[in-house]
């Protein structure tokens, strides 16, 4: 048996070394808990980036996985499969769109989103010269088309050339996107609510701004809902919240509970005149294990309505942040709508992480200075109360 901190070295020592990693080993969840190999317990206000959205060890999700590792886990996408069929119906009706192609993940969904609006384009005019406007600060994914959307030179520095065609605007500036249109922009791309780039909700006037922009010169609207989407932020689905529908809308991390699996979404009319057989596929996309567990998150969603319950919970979080806010000079501020909420920092956002750690409570970053937070949608108001005094505690020992 290895200890702890041989545990770690192993792991440094085999693992690319692409992630910086808190000294904690993670064993086991229960509900919004966390508790490593030391059994300290952790309330959990990241859930994995965003993707335990009902928590850990729910009954029945996992109930249904593991029936379906029994059943069936793979047959390829060369022949129809039960789980995802289910799957592929509830996700249409709660997204309000009529079709959408599962991926393995958020990356994958975008690189599926952009080949879909380059298809759409090139069917109406048979042009292979079309651009796409993505927006600065944002964050879209680590595969070359996604890293080539994704506003941030740091990222991307080092892996150009990129994709071509692609310009960027500034998120909730709509004159900068007017500014970068011209005859062969076939889509906008944009985070409903940016995540990685600081917790920046879309203002209304500008995701309506842009929808229009979009209907004017015949463009698509991609929206990036896979950190704020699936009742995040109250609704199914972020732009649900302002009314702004998008034409293709990408959707992955807590759309599977835990499961790896993404999605992109379609409206009829662009699926029909973009991506055809033989224009796109995945081995693992959408397979009979995935598509039990996606089946089972909407079910589930519907059923309890999860995302009534976010929004309720989302407020309730607003408020107790904003008493931060005002009872520590070195938090300036907050952002974020409904279960995904920044706050703003004048001390090092590392160390609050860390000290909050202490406290066991996980918190994550996002952007320079803010603490983010994504908890699981099903916490009630005691949780949202421990954060507070935890948090509180641990901005204390960073003063
Ligand atoms: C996490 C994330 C992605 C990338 O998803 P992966 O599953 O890590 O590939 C893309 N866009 C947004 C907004 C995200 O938060």
């Amino acid at each position: 048996m290895k200890n702890n901190q041989e545990y770690m070295d192993t792991a440094d020592q085999c693992l690319l070394h692409t992630y910086n990693r808190y000294p904690i080993i993670l064993e086991k969840g229960e509900g919004v808990y966390l508790y490593d190999t030391q059994k300290k317990q952790y309330l959990d206000f990241a859930s994995g980036i965003g993707v335990q959205a009902l928590g850990y060890g729910n009954r029945e999700l996992n109930d249904a996985v593991k029936e379906q590792v029994d059943r069936l886990m793979h047959t390829s996408n060369l022949f129809y499969n039960l789980p995802v069929t289910r799957a592929a119906d509830r996700a249409v009706k709660a997204a309000g769109m009529e079709r959408v192609f599962f991926t393995n993940s958020g990356t994958e969904a975008i690189e599926g989103a952009i080949k879909a609006a380059k298809k759409f384009a090139y069917t109406r005019d048979g042009h292979t010269n079309h651009t796409i406007i993505a927006m600065e600060n944002s964050f879209h994914g680590r595969s070359m088309g996604a890293l080539s959307v994704t506003g941030n030179s740091h990222y991307q520095e080092a892996f150009a050339p990129l994709l071509p065609g692609v310009r960027f605007a500034v998120f909730n500036d709509l004159d900068s996107v007017k500014a970068q249109i011209d005859e062969t922009t076939c889509a906008i791309l944009l985070e409903t609510v940016q995540g990685e780039g600081g917790i920046y909700p879309a203002e209304p006037g500008f995701l309506q701004g842009v929808k229009e922009l979009c209907r004017a010169h015949d463009m698509l609207l991609i929206l990036d809902e896979i950190q704020c989407g699936m009742g995040r932020c109250g609704q199914m689905f972020a732009w649900q919240h302002y009314g702004v529908k998008p034409d293709i809308m990408a959707c992955a991390k807590a759309i599977g509970g835990g499961v790896p699996v993404g999605a992109f979404f379609l409206t009829e009319d662009v699926a029909k005149q973009s991506l055809a057989p033989g224009d796109h596929g995945s081995t693992y996309g959408g397979n009979p294990l995935v598509g039990a567990a996606v089946d089972k998150v909407f079910e589930i969603f519907e059923r309890d309505q999860i995302c009534e319950h976010a929004k309720k919970m989302g407020l309730y979080l607003e408020k107790t942040l904003e008493a931060l806010v005002q009872e520590f000079d070195c938090v300036k501020g907050r952002r974020g709508l409904g279960l995904m909420q920044g706050l703003i920092m004048d001390i090092p956002v590392g160390d609050v992480v860390k000290a909050a750690q202490e406290q066991g409570l996980l918190v994550i970053t996002a952007g320079k200075d803010v603490v983010r937070m994504l908890p699981p949608l099903i916490i009630e108001r005691s949780h949202v109360d421990e954060m507070a005094v935890k948090l509180k505690a641990a901005i204390k020992s960073c003063m």
